[in-house]
């Protein structure tokens, strides 16, 4: 349960208890999925909390407002501001913060001119560990970039990760690979796909995936220590029984992936890059000082 009678959300300016913050059943966004939305994590951080790259995500977040035409007036200053306010209201350090801009009632197939922001959170340990994870490539491609804002973060979207990932458990792997409409590797349901061959890695670009703000993450650390990555379009087949992949996400931060098909990569988890990586995010997210922006 992600809530109780306890918890208390942040809607519309004003702090309420979870159990009575309600949505009209005529909003556009529930009918057509024009919500737009972000995934924080926060940690602790010395005797604090922190979010990590809570500025981009709220970047991210008006964006993807925007590039749908979901009016939002607020600033990403004020969004950090209330989700520390959310975070102490609640007791909560070690944390996933979940911002939400949704459209007012509207039926009409037009940009809505109204919206809500609700935000809330709940608590969500660190998932890292050497639990390794297995894919398969889904049947399910992710949308055309024409057919969509697909570098924004909208709600309507995650109808296809759904029916991915589902697909992916009811088949037995954990999660579903997505290639783009042209038949390359464009990233997972819920999170962007690496693998390394000969001592380099190689990752989907820009175009048909969600550039997250991990795999930005990942490309800075990879400058830092000098670690070459190639932002190319690779196909599957590419992948299969190469030295080793994984995924990154903010919830799924760096996770290694075991097999994909069922073909296992070659080097054993612990003396992958990922594996290396998957460290260096992990002081990344808990270092003393904010995240320093490298430029690529
Ligand atoms: N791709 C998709 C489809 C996602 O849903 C996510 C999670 N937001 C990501 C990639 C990773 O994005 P981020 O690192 O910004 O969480």
């Amino acid at each position: 349960m992600y809530f109780d009678s306890t918890t208390i959300v942040y809607l519309d300016g004003q702090w309420i208890p979870a159990q009575e913050a309600h949505a009209s059943v005529y909003d556009q966004t529930l009918h057509y999925g024009t919500g737009v939305f972000e995934g924080i994590r926060s940690y602790q951080v010395g005797d604090r909390t922190r979010m990590f790259r809570g500025t981009d995500h709220y970047r991210r977040l008006i964006y993807s407002a925007q590039s749908i035409g979901l009016p939002y007036h607020g600033t990403v200053e004020d969004l950090e501001i209330i989700s520390y306010e959310l975070l102490e209201k609640n007791d909560l350090t070690e944390a996933y913060i979940r911002p939400f801009i949704y459209s007012a009632p509207m039926m009409s197939l037009s940009f809505p001119t109204a919206s809500h922001i609700a935000i809330c959170a709940w608590s969500w340990k660190k998932l890292l560990g050497d639990k390794l994870t297995n894919l398969c490539i889904s049947p399910y491609c992710r949308p055309h970039p024409r057919s969509c804002r697909i570098e924004a973060k909208v709600s309507g979207h995650y109808v296809n990760s759904i029916l991915a990932a589902t697909d992916a458990r009811a088949k037995g792997y954990d999660d579903a690979l997505q290639l783009d409409v042209e038949g390359n590797v464009a990233e997972c349901s819920g999170a962007n796909f690496f693998f390394e061959k000969e001592g380099i890695l190689y990752t989907a670009p820009p175009g048909h995936i969600l550039p997250g703000i991990t795999r930005d993450t990942i490309l800075q650390l990879c400058k830092h220590m000098g670690i070459q990555v190639r932002q190319e379009f690779f196909t599957s087949e590419e992948v299969f029984q190469t030295d080793g992949a994984f995924l990154v996400g903010t919830a799924a931060e760096v996770t290694g992936i075991n097999s994909l098909n069922d073909h296992a990569f070659t080097l054993p988890w612990q003396e992958t890059l990922g594996y290396l990586l998957q460290k260096e995010y992990e002081t990344a997210t808990h270092q003393e000082d904010d995240w320093k922006v490298i430029s690529l």
